[in-house]
């Protein structure tokens, strides 16, 4: 299938002129340049500016971690914006669709439904993988975008690579591949293959492996071609100078993240391995993400044993193939001694 971007984009964003702003119209050069272009205040409180509109700084540091050209990064506030302007640059409301394969992330639902655009949902298998047939059935020329949450969430696991080369070869809309837990994951990012992919979308965050949750940075890589488009309708200064610096900082010390994450998968094992002792467990479903999905004998009571008891998990037992399921974040060492240590006390009890 000959995958054509122009097909997709949404008549009246293809066709707009996007809003210039003063901070697009100069190049910066270092010199001694006096700024009354913009009405902002001059008095200088490091914030008194307006933030740059294209993240220079953060997307040259981005691009040089992730192996990708700036051109093929768009960055937002957190995910949740990057999501819903891929909506807006392509679902024609009342008319386009996209599919999600559930359980997975709700937010894909909710900005489906706010932006009236039509969530054709495709379980996933028992096994927790895509189901490819129902995925080919499914489609047509008005499904715009797929979302795949790889590891997902709920779940834990990684889709199988071969399943999501399927789909990105097959599916004739946009592929976004949510990578919120990639980095406690064992394979490298899509984001590694998108000159195979003219079709593929990465989306990442600051907000989990990062430790940068209310920073609210989402990043989102892809072909120049549809960066351009989401440049085109994106807020101009949708991520602001506060959140600039902070990631930055962040994720110049690759060090600390890097000890957390490995502290994080390693405590990810322990956790696994305490919860096996406890009896009305019933499954602990293996994860490649900084969550545990189990699955009790009574996620409500269970629930609120845990919540008497300080501690709140999530119930995801409304989720399809998800019944009787809780999902636990790992925490601290501390943290996760408490939860063993209240599970096994509520055990013990009856
Ligand atoms: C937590 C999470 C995100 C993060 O969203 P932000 O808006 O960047 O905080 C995105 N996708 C999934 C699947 C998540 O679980």
């Amino acid at each position: 299938m000959t995958f054509n971007l122009n097909n997709i984009i949404r008549k009246n964003v293809s066709t707009l002129k996007p809003y210039s702003s003063a901070r697009d119209e100069y190049v910066a050069t270092g010199a001694n340049m006096v700024f009354l272009d913009a009405n902002e205040n001059p008095n200088n409180n490091g914030v008194n500016r307006y933030p740059d509109p294209h993240q220079r700084s953060l997307k040259s540091a981005i691009a040089d971690i992730k192996g990708v050209s700036q051109k093929q990064i768009l960055l937002g506030n957190g995910s949740d914006e990057v999501l819903d302007l891929l909506f807006r640059a392509f679902c024609e409301p009342g008319k386009d669709h996209v599919i999600t394969l559930p359980p997975t992330y709700g937010m894909y639902g909710v900005l489906a439904n706010i932006n009236a655009v039509e969530n054709r949902q495709l379980p996933l298998t028992p096994e927790f993988q895509p189901n490819l047939e129902a995925i080919e059935k499914a489609q047509s020329s008005s499904s715009k975008l797929l979302f795949i949450c790889s590891p997902n969430n709920p779940t834990g696991n990684l889709f199988n690579q071969a399943k999501i080369e399927w789909i990105l070869a097959n599916f004739n809309g946009l592929v976004v591949i949510d990578e919120a837990y990639i980095d406690f994951a064992d394979i490298p990012s899509w984001a590694t293959r998108l000159h195979e992919f003219p079709n593929l979308v990465v989306i990442q965050t600051l907000s989990k492996a990062y430790g940068m949750a209310a920073v609210r940075l989402g990043l989102c890589f892809a072909s120049e071609a549809i960066v351009n488009v989401l440049k085109k309708i994106k807020p101009p200064y949708n991520v602001n100078e506060l959140t600039q610096q902070r990631a930055l900082t962040g994720i110049l010390d690759q060090q600390t993240v890097q000890e957390q994450i490995g502290e994080l998968v390693r405590q990810r094992t322990a956790l696994a391995n305490q919860l096996k002792g406890i009896s009305f467990i019933r499954k602990i479903y293996p994860s490649e993400a900084n969550f545990i999905l189990i699955k009790v004998d009574d996620a409500d009571l269970r629930y609120r044993q845990l919540m008497e008891n300080g501690i709140v998990v999530r119930n995801r037992s409304t989720q399809t193939l998800c019944e009787n399921t809780l999902r636990l974040t790992v925490g601290t060492t501390q943290e996760n001694k408490k939860l063993v240590n209240v599970l096994t006390n509520i055990m013990k009890d009856g």
